[in-house]
């Protein structure tokens, strides 16, 4: 089984910062992870690994600094990585990240799965892996929580809805997005470590992909970004203290104004 996991490089929550002049997130110098739901991504493709054989490809759109986050992925289990870099890619949006990624795995040739997370914590759109889907016309299966079944052919998942799941089959090729009750990641072994220092990463740029340069990063995002603000600080609030009695007759109090 071929699985390609599409992980991606996010700031540290505790360190996110804003390039004031393109509105884009800041990424040079910034502490980056990989997205969290792409460590379970690349967790789940590794485990069917182990179980039906096969090879894991990692593969990021990102800045340079991006192969430290590739090299934890062979870490983890990954046996290829692919870095798909070039300053042409900058500031892009999900249609234009979509593109890009259509065009590398188009480059990197056949595959039975693509994993991706359900979101990345930066952008938050969960757009992505079904863009992505769309774009190399196969069918894809989002939120997965479990795999149940995995054939020659296909695979039986538990896709997670607000009343319960969804039990979803569907055939080779296809893509599923994942949410984090599907495993607990691995921490890298010291074995892993080891091979990841000496792994190569392929560097795939806009050319490498075939890109067209008006499809990719800022030039290629119909989404412009006009502005980023905190949200408005809301209302006066107040801390209900003692039992769950008086908290209640407090919260009455302040209520009946308003009724
Ligand atoms: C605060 C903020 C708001 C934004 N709002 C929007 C918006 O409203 N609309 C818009 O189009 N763009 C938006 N963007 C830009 C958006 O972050 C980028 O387009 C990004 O590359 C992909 O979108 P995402 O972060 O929402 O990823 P998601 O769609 O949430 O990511 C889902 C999955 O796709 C895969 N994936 C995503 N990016 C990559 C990558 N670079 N390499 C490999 N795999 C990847 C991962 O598996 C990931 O888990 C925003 C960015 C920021 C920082």
């Amino acid at each position: 089984m071929k699985i390609i996991v599409c992980i991606k490089q996010v700031p540290d929550a505790k360190d996110v910062r804003l390039d004031p002049v393109t509105n884009t997130l800041a990424r040079e110098g910034v502490q980056s992870i990989m997205n969290p739901y792409d460590q379970h991504a690349l967790e789940e493709a590794v485990r069917l690994k182990e179980v039906h054989g096969g090879e894991v490809v990692a593969v990021t759109m990102g800045p340079p600094q991006a192969e430290e986050m590739l090299r934890l992925a062979i870490s983890c289990g990954a046996d290829t990585v692919v870095l798909v870099s070039d300053r042409a890619f900058a500031g892009a949006d999900t249609w234009a990240t979509s593109y890009t990624l259509e065009k590398a795995l188009k480059k990197i040739g056949d595959y039975d799965l693509i994993l991706c997370g359900k979101q990345a914590i930066d952008g938050d759109t969960a757009q992505v892996g079904p863009g992505l889907a769309t774009r190399l016309g196969i069918p894809f299966v989002t939120c997965v929580q479990k795999v149940r079944e995995a054939t020659a052919t296909g695979l039986v998942m538990e896709r997670m809805m607000d009343d319960g799941y969804d039990v979803v089959a569907a055939d080779f090729p296809l893509l599923a997005t994942v949410v984090k009750d599907i495993n607990e990641p691995r921490v890298p072994s010291l074995k892993g470590k080891m091979k990841a220092k000496k792994a190569e990463i392929i560097t795939l740029s806009a050319a490498d992909i075939g890109a067209d340069t008006t499809c990719i990063g800022l030039p290629g995002s119909p989404t412009k970004v006009v502005d980023v603000f905190p949200p408005p600080a809301r209302g006066e609030r107040a801390v209900l203290e003692g039992s769950i009695d008086e908290q209640i007759e407090q919260l009455v109090d302040k209520l009946v104004p308003y009724l």
